[in-house]
């Protein structure tokens, strides 16, 4: 195994290992920090250099993840796995900020990546780290856009794929996904949580390489979201960064990231992070708003499918960059969800169902007061409006379990006749 210019280190209690092994969990059963040694790095240089790339041709250069590589994995160049994901847009909708209560509302939009999600961030990282550990089989529990994602990288790079769903409770799109990129799709009873359990079980056993976002190096990846966002705003630090919390990767790498960019001196200080919570499948805001650990939220329910996650495994880390960020969490239910995303699909943009909890709870908190009207806010969008086109077909026919259609924009029905367009038309 070749030396590394990293360690991994356990969240809470400090005990380090080698940088490349297949380890996901510290002896003690916590999670793991990949901790670089950026003392080695020069900020100014690394600054100059990502500034540079955004001109140049060279693959590496153009993936939004490896642009930043010696801050992401310091390994040749050669070996990089890329579907030059990332360079997603930004969106300053006036109509959205409109909705969510603030003035400077900026909307990036994960779903932009290669397979539609954020998740193709951690799993170029990934997958990489796979290649180098010779691994050729990966696994992964999914909501829908893990699996999808892990289904095309490891399609990309040759290996094969392992998906576990659970049954009946992925969005389309994403299932759709990971059966045409050719992974071995394995539907079971029972809900996220109970898929999770399972496939660290079978990746022990089979010695199949797990890429949950539990494995450090998807986090590595993922922290790429806020190196790109930060570029996009030309280095200058928001007030806000909001986004979505399920498993709760994304909001550990979005902290890391921030923490690493600040050590460098590449910026010089912190955004608050607020991570939204769909009400039915709320741990973090129930552990965040008593000041305790986190308990699971058994049965889990929110048509926001991505963030339907009862025990999500990166609690801990997320807690961590709240606390470090004066940061929040908030719940918003599924009508405030559903609302939202009419706001944002409406407006041009499109993203499925947890991307819209982003802006939901913007508005819920500058309802509250947490966020001033005056403050520059990011919003992390996450997965791609096709994703699921089931709830956005139900809500707009109204059809919605549960949930009222206040933006819906029904079909309308016409004979197949000028005629009778005309007068329908004249009728609008
Ligand atoms: C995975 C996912 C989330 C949740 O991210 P975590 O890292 O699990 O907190 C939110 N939205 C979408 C679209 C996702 O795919
Ligand atoms: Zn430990």
């Amino acid at each position: 195994m070749t030396a590394t210019s990293w360690k991994l280190r356990c969240v809470a209690c400090g005990t380090e290992y080698p940088g490349l092994e297949v380890r996901y969990r510290c002896n003690c059963g916590e999670t793991l920090d990949v901790v670089h040694d950026l003392e080695a790095l020069d900020g100014k240089a690394l600054l100059a250099a990502f500034e540079a790339r955004l001109g140049s041709r060279r693959p590496l250069d153009r993936s939004g993840v490896w642009r930043y590589r010696e801050l992401i994995l310091g390994l040749p160049d050669a070996s990089l796995v890329t579907r030059l994901e990332g360079n997603t847009r930004t969106y300053d909708s006036a109509r959205v900020a409109r909705y969510a209560g603030v003035q400077r509302l900026t909307l990036k939009h994960e779903g932009e990546n290669p397979s539609g999600s954020f998740k193709d961030r951690g799993m170029a990282a990934g997958i990489t780290i796979a290649a180098h550990l010779g691994m050729t089989r990966v696994a992964c529990a999914s909501t829908g856009n893990t699996s999808a994602s892990m289904a095309s990288y490891a399609a990309l790079a040759g290996m094969e794929a392992f998906v576990f769903i659970p049954r009946g409770k992925i969005a389309f799109g994403k299932l759709a996904q990971a059966l045409a990129y050719g992974a071995t799709t394995i539907e079971i009873p029972g809900d996220f949580d109970a898929a999770m359990a399972l496939v660290q079980d079978v990746c022990r056993r089979e010695g199949i390489y797990l890429l949950n976002s539990i494995n450090p190096f998807r986090i590595e990846g993922q922290k790429a979201i806020v190196f790109e966002l930060l570029q996009d705003l030309n280095w200058e630090v928001p007030d806000w960064i909001v986004l979505p919390g399920g498993n709760l990767g994304n909001s550990s790498a979005l902290y890391k990231g921030l923490a690493e960019l600040h050590a460098m001196g590449i910026i010089s200080s912190l955004p608050r992070i607020a991570v939204i919570q769909a009400e039915g499948a709320n741990p973090l805001y129930t552990a965040f708003t008593t000041g305790a650990i986190l308990e699971p939220v058994r049965n889990p329910q929110t048509v926001a499918t991505a963030i339907k996650i009862g025990a999500p495994v990166s609690w801990r880390k997320s807690l961590r960059g709240l606390a470090a960020t004066n940061g929040v969490v908030e719940q918003v239910s599924d009508q405030e969800i559903m609302d939202a995303k009419a706001q944002v699909d409406r407006a041009g943009i499109g993203a499925e169902p947890a991307s819209c909890a982003t802006v939901a709870g913007v508005r819920k908190l500058s309802a509250r007061g947490v966020i001033h009207p005056e403050d520059r806010v990011c919003g992390i969008l996450t997965g791609h409006l096709l994703k699921d086109p089931d709830a956005v077909v139900r809500y707009h026919r109204g059809d919605l379990e549960g949930i009222e259609s206040r933006f819906g924009n029904r079909p309308v029905q016409a004979a197949g006749d000028l005629e009778s367009v005309m007068a329908l038309l004249r009728k609008m």
